[in-house]
């Protein structure tokens, strides 16, 4: 019985470029909904091409609402709604997954890359893992590791790809546009991206295969703002402290703990951003 898990973001998917298109509500978004649904479509498909026998889809973006249910393989399940223990990754945890897929990932803030950020588009401009620049890939990586499950495909920009490089080497990896600047790419069609998708995941599938967990802690996290008083607000959260003027760090025993005060952080510091001067 082989099980895949399918995180999907939306930012690094077939044809996105621009903030509107990952903006839930807006017409744009409405239409690149449906090239993020045909990249997961195609990485489910190429999965049970591969011999998988269960893909559950972890919807990974925003209000993680994005995906269209009614047009993915009728083998297919889909976790969809936000508040889940471990976010982007949520459904690792059960001891039942064999290998996790990272689709439309992006690269991190402060990188070069389409729609580069990790979590907070503006509001963080950098985020490290034991001093490694992190992006989101490179978080959930260690997550999942935490729990024995390898990842077996990326898809996303260029950069993206590159950067997956350093956190699951061995990973099948699907460039679907070429990065040009933050908001602009050279764009491959969903018809072709499908079909790279679909065969890479059928590949990946050989890949799969439950490790032993990582004991890797513990872990620092920094994590640096684009104004001085989110570092302040985000010491509201027990455990993290002041590094600098719109730098703070905290220090977890594992990756589950490490992202989930990343999660409040990200959470008080949200709340702490004004509309007009952030
Ligand atoms: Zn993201």
């Amino acid at each position: 019985m082989v099980k895949i898990l399918i995180s999907a973001d939306m930012e690094g998917a077939t044809g996105v470029t621009w903030p509107a298109d990952v903006l839930p509500g807006t017409p744009q978004w409405e239409r690149c909904r449906s090239m993020f649904t045909s990249d997961v479509q195609a990485a489910a498909l190429g999965f049970f091409d591969g011999g998988a026998d269960q893909v559950l889809v972890n919807e990974a973006h925003w209000t993680m609402r994005n995906l269209l249910l009614e047009q993915l393989d009728e083998r297919v399940e889909m976790l969809t709604g936000r508040h889940k223990a471990l976010s982007m990754v949520e459904g690792v945890q059960h001891g039942d997954v064999d290998g996790i897929a990272f689709v439309g990932y992006h690269a991190g803030a402060g990188m070069e890359g389409v729609l580069a950020h990790t979590y907070l588009a503006n509001s963080i401009t950098g985020v490290w893992l034991d001093d490694v620049r992190a992006s989101e890939g490179l978080l959930n990586a260690h997550v999942v590791a935490e729990y024995g499950v390898p990842v077996v495909l990326v898809t996303g920009d260029d950069v993206a790809c590159e950067d997956a490089l350093g956190y699951a080497p061995e990973a099948l990896k699907v460039a679907v546009k070429d990065h040009v600047s933050r908001y602009a790419a050279v764009c491959r069609t969903p018809a072709r991206t499908a079909a790279d998708i679909r065969a890479a995941a059928k590949q990946a599938v050989a890949l799969a295969g439950r490790r032993d967990p990582v004991v890797g802690g513990p872990y620092t996290v920094a994590v640096e703002f684009d104004a001085e008083h989110l570092s302040s607000a985000a010491t509201v959260v027990p455990g993290v402290d002041r590094i600098g003027e719109r730098k703070v760090a905290y220090t977890s025993p594992t990756m589950y703990e490490t992202i989930r005060t990343f999660k409040a952080v990200t959470t008080v510091v949200s709340a702490a951003v004004e509309e007009q001067y952030g």
